[in-house]
């Protein structure tokens, strides 16, 4: 088997792996990045329904959840989404900002792998697909890694290869057994940005609504996300719900504003006063989706003419439009999460490098480490910047 010797082995050619190869090649470094997949950059392509959020203007180390919340700072403050834009219009790449200082290819997100690839190229980075890892050993005079395509031998390794989520695009809990190996902890992993599934009496009067949205709050766990909601035949989904997913475990209590832009009380009194002959069903069904009004009718609130409500009444409906208690079950799990929540214990990882503290020469960067974003690009540019800081260090 022959053996190629390169100063920085990347593996993952992922958002992180990329971005951590172009950097370094730009330094002049010999840089390798392997993948087990046939093909690179296969979460870019899906991301953002074809077009990649590939950043978010307003990224905070507050957009991220981790067991040690300063961690990502460093990195995200060194790496900015300016400077990823600064490259995106460089390749003369067309965007757009979507809400909330998400930015969006106006055309697809093939466009982002194609930039990095070029860069990759142009920095003299070389990448491998259909390649596989059998073993990894450190030494004195650097680490061996054994491969489908022959022994690497290089001074840095640097593990790029992502969470859990989404197995049928080359997900694999590699990285986290690569840390256990080498002496680091890795924090439980679950899914996050993912459905809710409901069961019992919640799925059987949902499921019927399939396909029906609306705007919400949704709330768990002292946090809030104000977004679309989308009921599924399995429970519930939509950017409201992925976000508030990351925050929500079996058991804990969930609670869903279905009138998020109105004081459901006061409206009561209003519809009263103006509307009084209306059937409930039918004033709720101005402000919130016909087939939901008639189910929440059919089940939980009192269907009758609005001016029968006495002030009780009012003060329980309202209660239950502005705070419905969510019974999900759990989650669609790996099969369909944006990402995974926990991995590799940053504690022993440095936040300027991404080197391990444990095994020199080492590095862990992008989704296998224990930070997570929200929802709206901030994934990625977690990914560009822990990638951007191996980079300029290995
Ligand atoms: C459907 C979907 C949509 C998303 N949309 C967005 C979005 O619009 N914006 C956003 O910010 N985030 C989004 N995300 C999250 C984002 O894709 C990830 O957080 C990001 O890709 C993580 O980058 P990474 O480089 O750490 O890992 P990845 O991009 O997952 O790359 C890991 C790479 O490692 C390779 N690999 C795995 N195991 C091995 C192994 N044993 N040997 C060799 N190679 C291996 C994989 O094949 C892969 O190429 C989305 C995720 C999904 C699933």
């Amino acid at each position: 088997m022959n053996t190629i010797r390169c100063d920085v082995l990347v593996i993952g050619a992922g958002a992180a792996g990329l971005m951590c190869a172009l950097t370094a090649g730009q330094r002049g470094r010999r840089v390798q990045v392997i993948d087990h997949a046939n093909k690179v950059g296969k979460k870019i392509l899906m991301s953002g329904g074809g077009r990649c959020n590939f950043t978010n203007t307003g990224t905070t180390a507050g957009n991220f959840l981790s067991a040690n919340p300063h961690f990502c700072k460093s990195a995200l403050a060194r790496y900015t989404p300016a400077d990823f834009i600064e490259m995106v219009e460089r390749h003369r790449i067309a965007y757009h900002e979507k809400e909330l200082g998400q930015l969006f290819c106006d055309i697809s997100s093939k466009q982002i792998v194609r930039m990095l690839l070029d860069e990759c190229d142009a920095a003299g980075v070389q990448i491998r697909t259909d390649c596989g890892v059998q073993d990894i050993e450190r030494g004195s005079d650097g680490f061996r890694v054994q491969t489908a395509q022959g022994l690497f031998h290089c001074a840095s390794v640097v593990i790029a290869t992502g969470g859990l989520s989404i197995p049928s695009m080359g997900a694999s809990g590699f990285g986290y057994e690569v840390a256990r190996r080498f002496g680091h902890e890795v924090l439980p992993t679950r899914a996050g940005l993912v459905p809710l599934t409901l069961s019992g009496r919640h799925q059987e009067r949902f499921a019927e609504l399939s396909g029906v949205g609306l705007p919400i709050e949704a709330r768990c766990n002292g946090q809030r996300f104000r977004n679309f909601m989308l009921l599924t035949h399995r429970g519930v989904s939509g950017p409201a719900i992925l976000q508030i997913s990351s925050f929500w475990q079996p058991g804990d209590d969930l609670r869903l504003d279905l009138l998020p832009d109105r004081d459901a009380e006061q409206w009561l009194r209003e519809m009263k006063r103006e509307r009084g002959a209306a059937e409930l069903r039918t004033v709720l069904s101005e402000v919130i989706p016909r087939r939901l009004s008639l189910r929440l009718c059919e089940h939980w609130l009192a269907d009758k003419p609005v001016r029968q409500l006495d002030e009780r009444e009012i003060k329980a409906t309202a209660a239950l439009l502005a705070d419905f208690p969510l019974v999900a079950s759990g989650t669609e799990g790996y099969r369909t999460a944006e990402v995974t929540l926990g991995g590799v214990d940053t504690r022993k990882v440095s936040s300027s490098t991404m080197e391990s503290q444990l095994v020199p020469g080492l590095h862990f960067i992008g989704e296998v480490l224990d930070v997570t974003g929200w929802l709206g690009g901030y994934n990625f540019q977690w990914a560009w910047a822990s990638g951007a800081a191996a980079g300029n260090a290995v």
